[in-house]
């Protein structure tokens, strides 16, 4: 441990999206029993809790703006999800210092 400030992780902005995705295949969640699964052919992934009703809390890449002017900033996964689900969204990368 330190207390060194110039250690102090990079404080990467996380997706705000207040549910969770599949990493590699976006909105394919199941849960059941407080356990939550991929149903993506193929993909397996398993998850010990519900995953569908927690933040998603991936790396957030990319910026969501609604038609009134408020943003999120949200994973790829999301930002493509959100494009198509929120009318007049407009999503664009997150610029990084
Ligand atoms: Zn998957
Ligand atoms: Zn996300």
């Amino acid at each position: 441990m330190t207390d060194d400030p110039m250690s102090v992780p990079d404080t990467a902005p996380l997706c705000g999206i207040p549910w969770g995705i599949c990493p590699e295949h976006g909105p394919t969640l199941a849960a059941s029993a407080g356990r939550s699964r991929c149903t993506f052919p193929g993909c397996g992934r398993r998850w010990p809790y519900d995953r569908l009703d927690a933040p998603c809390a991936e790396l957030a890449t990319r910026r969501i703006t609604d038609r009134a002017g408020a943003s999120i900033t949200a994973c790829a996964v999301h930002a493509a999800e959100a494009g198509q689900m929120i009318d007049g969204a407009a999503v664009e990368p997150l610029e990084r210092p």
